[in-house]
């Protein structure tokens, strides 16, 4: 958007044949009780080119018929680069009976210079007024964001309107101007008010609603949207002229300077929006500067207003705002390409935004009519544009969400992974470890050469079984076991050899005493113990003889044994009498003796010992 119309050749060129195959026609006045509602002035009045901007309101009375007036044969009058002054003329007639009242609007909020004057019919000057965008705004006969003069019409009689218009550098806008009676402006005005209070305030309500949405989240793009629509909103606000009638009504020249300047607001904000938006900074960051170098350029373009020259602002920042608008188009098209959802909304938001400009443009260049649709095009376009950027917002933030959740579900998986290895390794660590103390167990409380139980379990479990039978009243049945004539086995066949009858001797002895309550340790030496789970005398004998022809039926060689073979000496004692019998040591003092008495008989045998309880 600018402030200021292109120069049109084409319409130019047709405006200038027209005027030279035109013979000036006469001036018929507008009987203006045949148009209560809105009359387009334009293609109506008549023209005149002040080049040297010298003739005065009184030559123009004074001079009128010597002065070449051409009639007007735009739909809306268009000046572009000009710097004549231009004098308008078009006569009112009231037929009627009564005094009527005229509005003549001028539609363009931003023209620099508008002296009117009302002449009658004895060429008096009846009503004048001296206003335009240059000028504070009281000088406004009407408070209204576009420029409205109240003509007053007696009855009967013909009224002359003459404008002046004039511009502080040479820059025309296109200048709709109607005729309307106070219910016709009432109407229109109320509909342009509503139109404008929607636009304005559904933008305010997005940068607000973004502003806050940012503040929970704290996504960057949305700052730089609510900044872009801050700018935008602005901009807008400036050119339908609501900011000077409400914000600054008496600085017309800042004013004016503010123009270029949110233009060049908006451009950055934009190039700093999209960029945020599309990620450029990450997919192409010299493109990304790129961006925001045209866009400065827009913005340094603005400058030269604040020392009052506008003409050069806009020839540099017109190509600029072009050449950024391709740039974006362009980078929108290229990432669309690829697939970034992002980038097609953000396609077809700017395409949109585009087509509400170009139709306007193509409005104020004269191309296209003036009608309600082309009028509000800019805000229809922009307003979609918005709303659409606000859905790709919503999507991009949809978007980091769930890249966020992603990645959170990776960061647990991976925990978790890592939790159970740990949890594995910590169970197998205890595993061994487990094992490593049941080992250790298993080693203190057995021998490590034959895996009998040891000496100090032989003192735990036979004291422990003393204790239990004391309660009980059961006899308890223990064998001494020493094999017979070992010292003379080592001494022939080597300690080696000694060991290994020793470990077939424990194995034999486990292989034959199974039940639950047999215990076999191994006492030192060559000598073992047995704790019988039988319950008489006669039984333990039995089993200890079997075993003693067991170990026979082996038949180790032992050349110095009496038999040839390896034989042992057994000792068992019968006890309930648990007074004369109080530990494990007496108990084996008694076996022990039993068993020296059989090695006495001559070895190889069983003898038994009963400490029973007479009483
Ligand atoms: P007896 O029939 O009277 O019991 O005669 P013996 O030779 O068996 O008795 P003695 O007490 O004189 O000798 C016991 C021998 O047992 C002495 C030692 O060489 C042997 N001995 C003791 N412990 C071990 C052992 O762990 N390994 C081996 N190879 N020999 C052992
Ligand atoms: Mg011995
Ligand atoms: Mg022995």
């Amino acid at each position: 958007m600018t402030r200021r119309s292109f120069p049109l050749p084409s319409a130019l060129a047709i405006w200038l044949l027209l005027a030279c195959l035109l013979v000036s026609p006469a001036r018929a006045a507008i009987d203006v009780t045949q148009s209560p509602g809105q009359l387009n002035l334009g293609p109506r009045v008549h023209l005149l080119e002040d080049a040297e901007r010298r003739l005065s309101i009184a030559d123009l009375l004074a001079r009128d018929e010597a002065l070449s007036w051409r009639p007007s044969v735009q739909e809306t009058i268009n000046f572009s680069f000009s710097d004549s002054a231009w004098w308008l003329q078009v006569e009112l007639a009231n037929p009627g009976e009564s005094p009527l009242r005229r509005l003549l609007e001028l539609a363009m909020p931003l023209h620099d210079y508008l002296d009117a004057w009302v002449v009658d019919e004895a060429g008096e000057v009846a009503q004048a007024w001296q206003t335009g965008d240059r000028r504070a705004f009281d000088s406004r006969p009407v408070a209204h964001h576009t420029f409205v003069l109240p003509i007053q019409l007696p009855p009967g009689e013909t009224r002359q309107v003459i404008l002046r218009l004039d511009t502080h550098d040479g820059l025309f806008d296109a200048t709709p101007l109607y005729l309307m009676s106070d219910g016709s402006f009432l109407k229109k005005s109320q509909r342009e008010l509503m139109a404008f209070s929607l636009y304005f305030g559904g933008l305010l309500a997005l940068m607000i609603f973004n502003l806050l949405l940012y503040l929970a989240i704290r996504e960057r793009s949305l700052l730089h949207y609510v900044v872009y629509l801050g700018a935008f909103f602005v901009l807008m606000f400036a050119t339908r002229g609501f900011a000077f009638q409400y914000w600054w009504p008496s600085w017309p020249t800042f004013n004016n300077q503010m123009l270029p300047l949110t233009i060049g607001l908006v451009a950055i904000t934009l190039a700093k929006f999209s960029s945020s938006y599309l990620n450029l900074a990450q997919h192409a960051p010299r493109l990304s500067r790129g961006l925001l170098g045209v866009a400065g350029l827009c913005l340094a373009s603005a400058l030269p207003a604040m020392l009052g020259h506008y003409a050069l602002v806009f020839r540099v920042m017109i190509p600029s705002a072009i050449l950024l608008s391709s740039l974006m188009l362009a980078v929108a098209v290229w990432r669309s390409w690829l697939g970034d959802r992002l980038a097609q909304i953000f396609l077809v938001a700017w395409c949109v935004l585009l087509v509400g400009v170009s139709l306007y443009f193509l409005r104020v260049a004269g191309v296209l009519p003036y009608n309600v649709f082309t009028e509000y095009a800019m805000q229809a376009g922009s307003g979609l544009e918005f709303l659409l950027l606000a859905l790709g917002l919503a999507f991009k933030i949809n978007l980091l969400k769930n890249e966020k959740l992603t990645a959170e579900r990776a960061t647990h998986e991976l925990q978790r992974s890592q939790n159970q290895r740990l949890e594995a390794e910590v169970a197998e660590r205890t595993r061994e470890l487990e094992s490593a103390n049941q080992r250790l167990a298993a080693m203190a409380r057995t021998d490590p050469m034959t895996g009998l139980l040891n000496r100090r379990q032989f003192q735990e479990l036979v004291d422990e079984e003393l204790q239990r039978r004391r309660r009980s009243g059961q006899s308890l049945l223990f064998a001494v076991m020493d094999i017979d004539t070992f010292k003379a086995y080592n001494d022939t066949y080597g300690h080696q050899a000694g060991d290994t009858v020793l470990v077939q001797v424990a194995g034999l002895l486990d292989a034959h005493f199974r039940r639950a309550g047999d215990r076999l340790f191994r006492l030192g030496g060559e000598e073992f113990g047995l704790l019988l789970e039988v319950d008489t005398l006669d039984e333990g004998q039995h089993a200890l003889e079997a075993f003693r022809q067991a170990l026979e039926d082996l038949a180790i060689p032992h050349e110095h044994a009496k038999g040839g073979v390896i034989t042992a000496s057994f000792g068992l004692v019968c006890c309930n009498d648990f007074q004369r019998v109080p530990d494990a040591d007496r108990l084996y003092r008694e076996a022990d003796e039993a068993m020296y008495t059989a090695k006495e008989r001559s070895r190889n045998r069983v003898v038994t010992r009963a400490i029973l309880d007479e009483t």
